[in-house]
């Protein structure tokens, strides 16, 4: 009985009879064998040859599909449910993170803006084994060369903080750049456009000011493009991760594939986070869908990196990723690339590919067990009956 075991026990844990996906591009091990000991993958192969010593907690995974830990590069924590952090009673803490991430199987996550302060508390509640939960890599307070108006964030229920300086050349730049870096942060998130009309573009500079910075310290850049004008401002500033597709600019060009190619960055599409904004609206919403759905598989044929993400608790508090893998998949990706850009992709990207991303021995015992069998559904990468970080159960389904 899965509910009986304590895998944390002796630091041992067997994973028995499920389908296994090593990596994305493998043959997968049916009737495979995960062994875990001391946080780590200490074995993996077909019943029968893995060699696994007596005693051990064992969750029977027969039935069930075996990938490693999801990450999900752009979320936020923004909501007023995380304000205060540092005093929320850890019970209802926890269920807010298995609520948005454990059940869907994420164990790392990239935040991609909220207060650095208050998100860093949720880590640190998370790290000291306190709450179970995902990594937590965090850009903090985003860069902006414009003010959000205060229904924006009164309308979609994000937390109201001090506000931040605005970048609006060089020097402001860095010394915004620097100040959010110093204070720890894992990266910087900037927005090349204004999302409000007249959606008005960064100068040049200040995008290249906070990728230098940004890259001197080996840490990564993300830009909320929002026009194909801020596209491209974004990869000629030289960024890593542009973090949504443009719905308002209609299909990307030869000019902007062009540009992907040479800046080989990464692209993390959030498709439903504009269905679900233009629920009320579906004109608009049938159009951008349309329009997002060809920029990933124009995306995807001029050999663009794909990173899972997708834009929740910021605008869209609807934490079910299904449609997200739907609409991917209605982009052209396959089971075994959606994989990638939920485990590879991203351990690449943000330099944890020695670690994470892969059911390796010597890998750290990150994983998801599925109820279901994504190659034939990639609804199923939602459907989660378990979740282990560092070997340890963070979540299991409800029987
Ligand atoms: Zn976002």
């Amino acid at each position: 009985m899965a509910g009986q075991t304590s895998p944390a026990q002796h630091g041992q844990l067997v994973l028995t009879g499920g389908t296994i996906y090593v990596s994305p591009a493998a043959d997968p091990i049916t009737k495979g064998v995960v062994f875990i000991r001391d946080g780590e993958i200490a074995a993996v192969g077909r019943r029968g040859s893995v060699r696994v010593p007596k005693r051990v907690a064992t969750l029977d995974c027969s039935g069930l599909t075996i990938a490693a830990g999801f990450w999900n590069s752009h979320v936020h924590f923004s909501k007023q449910k995380w304000a205060n952090a540092a005093n929320i009673a850890a019970p209802e803490l926890a269920s807010q993170v298995q609520a948005m991430l454990t059940r869907y199987g994420f164990t790392s996550v990239f935040d991609l803006g909220s207060p650095w302060e208050n998100t860093r508390r949720i880590r640190e509640r998370i790290e000291s084994g306190e709450i179970p939960g995902p990594r937590i890599r965090s850009t903090g307070e985003m860069l902006l060369g414009f003010s959000v108006p205060e229904e924006i964030l009164r309308t979609s229920g994000i937390m109201r903080v001090t506000p931040e300086p605005l970048v609006r050349d060089a020097i402001e730049t860095l010394t915004a750049s620097k100040k959010r870096l110093d204070a720890g942060t894992d990266g910087l998130k900037i927005f090349a456009a204004s999302p409000f009309t007249p959606f008005s573009i960064l100068p040049g500079e200040v995008i290249r000011t906070a990728v230098n910075e940004a890259h001197r310290r080996n840490k990564p850049v993300f830009a909320h493009p929002q026009s194909r004008d801020g596209l491209l401002a974004s990869l000629a500033g030289g960024v890593d991760v542009i973090a949504h597709t443009t719905p308002i600019s209609g299909p990307w060009d030869e000019a902007v594939l062009v540009a992907i190619r040479q800046a080989k960055v990464a692209l993390i599409p959030t498709l439903k986070v504009w269905t679900h904004l233009l629920r009320d609206r579906a004109s608009l919403r049938d159009l951008w869908t349309r329009n997002n759905v060809g920029q990933l598989r124009a995306w995807l044929a001029s050999g663009g990196v794909v990173l899972f993400g997708t834009d929740i608790d910021a605008g869209m508090d609807d934490y079910d990723p299904s449609d997200e893998y739907a609409l991917m998949a209605q982009a052209g990706m396959t089971f075994r690339q959606i994989l990638a850009s939920l485990t590879t992709a991203p351990a690449e990207k943000f330099g944890e590919s020695g670690r994470l991303g892969r059911i390796v021995p010597g890998l750290v015992a990150d994983l998801v067990v599925l109820n279901g069998d994504p190659s034939r559904d990639v609804r199923a990468f939602a459907a989660v009956r378990y979740t282990i970080r560092d070997g340890k159960l963070i979540y299991q389904a409800a029987r």
